[in-house]
Formats: C-alpha cells, sequence, structure tokens
C-alpha cells in the first residue's frame, strides 16, 4: 500500500503510547506517505507523544482534551496555520468513569452517562465540524469502535450504549458531508491490549475468548487496524461511507461458541 496516502495530510486523535490503536493507525498512514500531525490528551502524556511523532517525522500540534471545546479549537487553528487544510481526520479516543465498567449497566449514574457519551460519541461529531471547512477536496473521517456497541459484552456497560451512538453518528454525519465528498466511517476493533482495555475487567479472559472463537482464531493487532484504516482513508474507498468495517478477525459472524475451544 506504498504511497496510497502520497500527498495527503492527516490529523490523528488518540496517541497515548506505542500500544495505541492510534499509534498503529499512525505508522501505517505515514508508511502509505501521509504527513501527520498528532495531539496529546494531558501533559503527562505529552513526553510520550514527542518522540512517537518524531520517529514518523510528525508535527505535534498541542494538546487537545476534548471535554475542553477550546482545546479542540486551539489544536484545528494549529493544523490550519500548518497546511490550511487537511485530507483526513483520525480519532481514536473514548472515556468513561472505570468504576462503572464494572457491575450492572443499570447503575450507571446520570453524570457518567453524559460524560461517557460526550468524550466517547459526541467528540466526533465536534471534530466533524472543524474539519468540515479544512477538507477543502473532500476527504475522510475516521472512528473507532467496538462490537459492545451491536450486542451485550461483559464490563462493557455504558461504553456499549457509547459506541452504538458513536456508530449512529457516522451514518448521520456521512449523510451530512456526503456532498462535499467527506466521507465518514468506523472500524469496529476485536479486544487489542492496550491502556484504555486495561480497565476493562477480566480482559484477559476477553482475549482469549475471542482466540478461541474467532474464524482466524486469534486475535487482531494494532498493525492490522492500521493497515485498513489506510484503506479507509485512502482513495481506495472511495465508494465507501457510512460503513462500520470490523477487524476484528472475523469474530462478529459467529453465533456460538467453537466446541472445539470448550475443551481448551
Ligand atoms: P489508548 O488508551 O491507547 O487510547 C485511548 C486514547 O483516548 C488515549 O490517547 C487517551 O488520551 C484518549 N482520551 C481519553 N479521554 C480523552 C479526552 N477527554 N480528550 C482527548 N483524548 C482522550 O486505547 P485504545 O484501545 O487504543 O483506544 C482507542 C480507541 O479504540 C477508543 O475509542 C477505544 O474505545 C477503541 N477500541 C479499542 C479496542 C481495544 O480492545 N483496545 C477495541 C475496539 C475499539
Amino acid at each position: 500500500f506504498s504511497g496510497v496516502l502520497a500527498g495527503k495530510k492527516g490529523l490523528i486523535l488518540g496517541v497515548a503510547n506505542n500500544r495505541s490503536i492510534a499509534w498503529g493507525i499512525a505508522k501505517a498512514a505515514r508508511d502509505a506517505g501521509a504527513e501527520l500531525a498528532l495531539t496529546y490528551q494531558v501533559e503527562a502524556l505529552e513526553k510520550r507523544v514527542r518522540p512517537l511523532a518524531a520517529e514518523l517525522g510528525a508535527t505535534v500540534v498541542g494538546r487537545c482534551d476534548v471535554s475542553e471545546t477550546e482545546t479542540i479549537d486551539a489544536v484545528f487553528a494549529e493544523v490550519e496555520k500548518l497546511w490550511g487544510k487537511l485530507d483526513f481526520v483520525v480519532h481514536c479516543l473514548a472515556y468513561s468513569d472505570k468504576d462503572q465498567l464494572d457491575g450492572r449497566y443499570v447503575d450507571t449514574t446520570l453524570e457518567n452517562f453524559n460524560q461517557s457519551l460526550a468524550i466517547s460519541c459526541y467528540s466526533f461529531t465536534a471534530i466533524a465540524q472543524r474539519a468540515e471547512k479544512l477538507l477543502k477536496d473532500g476527504g475522510s473521517l475516521l472512528t473507532l469502535t467496538y462490537y459492545g456497541a451491536e450486542k451485550w459484552m461483559p464490563h462493557y456497560n455504558v461504553m456499549g450504549v457509547a459506541k452504538a451512538a458513536l456508530e449512529a453518528s457516522v451514518r448521520y454525519l456521512a449523510a451530512d458531508l456526503g456532498e462535499k465528498n467527506i466521507r465518514v466511517n468506523a472500524i469496529s476493533a476485536g479486544p487489542i491490549k492496550t491502556l484504555a482495555a486495561s480497565g476493562i475487567g477480566d480482559f484477559r479472559y476477553i482475549l482469549r475468548w475471542n482466540e478461541y472463537n474467532s474464524p482466524l482464531r486469534r486475535v487482531v493487532t494494532i498493525e492490522e487496524v492500521g493497515e485498513t484504516a489506510v484503506y479507509l482513508l485512502s482513495p481506495m474507498s472511495r465508494g465507501v461511507s457510512g460503513e462500520v468495517l470490523h477487524v476484528d478477525a472475523g469474530y462478529h459472524v459467529v453465533g456460538m461458541m467453537n466446541p472445539s475451544a470448550a475443551s481448551k
């Protein structure tokens, strides 16, 4: 896929460290020829993100905490100053109070519901609003979701509801922005051991369950998600919008536990 993003300029939000899905996407996008801008959420992450950005020759365009609107505005102003335009934006972030990912969804507080939906779902719309005027030649917006949006999953609770809303917003944004040739898609990634995933209970069990039961009999890597992202960010997918593409070793097609896994 070398060169498919040559000359393209993209903003990627959500790199926390070298295990982040956003990092897998950034590496693949750079390998495909893109010029990149990265952000960090909090000062404590800046010292991790700067060397990673340097590795890719990417520009760090500042701190962006999506719960502080002014930091979103500042980052887009910085991108406008840097390039005057954009070709793609990757939204690779989510948040919920860890305590409410244990126990029952029914016990979710209004405060955590609002915060989880605002950070994990609304922020993608907030980003689309600001990206629209910079995607001057059309372009691609991409977010990350999980199968817990479609089916009940253990320890996913309000995040499942937030991801369902995020997937619906992919479809509405795609319809709104399509006439400007701006495509909006999501990747539904299988479970991957990242910082965010460490907040999810029984995560090792979830990984093992996917290994035993997915058609490919394994879990996926950030590199695999990254290469699918390159497809969705590049003209190779120019006919695709409003799509939620599963990169989960096929797990989403499985309706019943694999009997041969039961004995393991
Ligand atoms: P990660 O911890 O590496 O990345 C999460 C990122 O979200 C971090 O960079 C963090 O700084 C950022 N973030 C959280 N709150 C923020 C805020 N208020 N403002 C700005 N940034 C904020 O974990 P990850 O697993 O790479 O997560 C990336 C995305 O992938 C998330 O949307 C997650 O739900 C999704 N996803 C993850 C998995 C998985 O198993 N790891 C599976 C499917 C989807």
